[in-house]
């Protein structure tokens, strides 16, 4: 039996203003109050999971403890099967250089030199999206999204390894797709519809 949120203020567990207000985006049909971790002063936890889930978990949990709000937090990455689903939660590191700036198109490089040399393009994306109480009860949901690996990188939307994944049974990668086309089968929004349909209802 999962827990019904029935507050009218929720607060997004990431100091990522993107990922706050595409949350808060999906967030509008159910008439709730949302603001980032950052801007209620909340500090960002390590993360120090194993999985997505427990990251999403300590992100969650720690922003709810220290704001008695209910707080939804968000782990995610991208894996391909050529390196048994690396870089998978270090996704964001992976793609870090020695002076700290993200190089991603290095990034997909290395993880398409690898696929192809282990003659297996499977990849995936994958979600997990924890929602916490102050009380400490936490409700998990995640998404998953495989396809392919692909090269050269191709289309000009999204972000990070968006430009080398087409998702199975298509041929645009997720950066060719408009916002919305991707946003309605990403990962992320696999793991939004299970944690709506178990936790949230509609306002009319
Ligand atoms: P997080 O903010 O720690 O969850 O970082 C997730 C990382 O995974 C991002 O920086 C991207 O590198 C990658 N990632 C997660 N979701 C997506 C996506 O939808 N498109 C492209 N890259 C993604």
């Amino acid at each position: 039996m999962h827990r019904s949120f029935s507050d009218d203020r929720l607060v997004i567990a990431s100091h990522n203003a993107g990922k706050v207000r595409e949350i808060a985006d999906l967030l509008v049909p159910y008439a709730v109050f949302v603001e980032g971790a950052g801007a209620l002063g909340l500090p960002a936890p390590d993360e120090t999971g194993n999985t997505f889930a427990e990251n999403a978990i300590l992100k969650a949990r720690a922003s709810a403890t220290r704001s008695g709000w209910v707080a939804l937090a968000d782990d995610s990455g991208f894996s391909v099967a050529a390196l048994d689903g690396a870089p998978g939660i270090h996704a964001a590191r992976f793609a870090e250089r020695a002076d700290g700036k993200r190089d991603f198109d290095w990034a997909m490089k290395q993880l398409h030199e690898a696929s192809t040399e282990a003659g297996d393009d499977l990849a995936w994306f994958t979600c997990a999206l924890a929602l916490a109480w102050p009380d400490g009860h936490v409700e998990v949901f995640e998404g998953r999204v495989d396809g392919s690996i692909v090269w050269p990188p191709r289309g000009g939307h999204g972000f990070g390894y968006d430009p080398v994944f087409v998702p199975a049974g298509g041929k645009a990668t997720f950066a060719e797709m408009d916002p919305d086309t991707k946003h309605a089968i990403s990962h992320r929004a696999v793991a939004f519809r299970a944690l709506i349909s178990a936790c949230f209802t509609a306002t009319e």
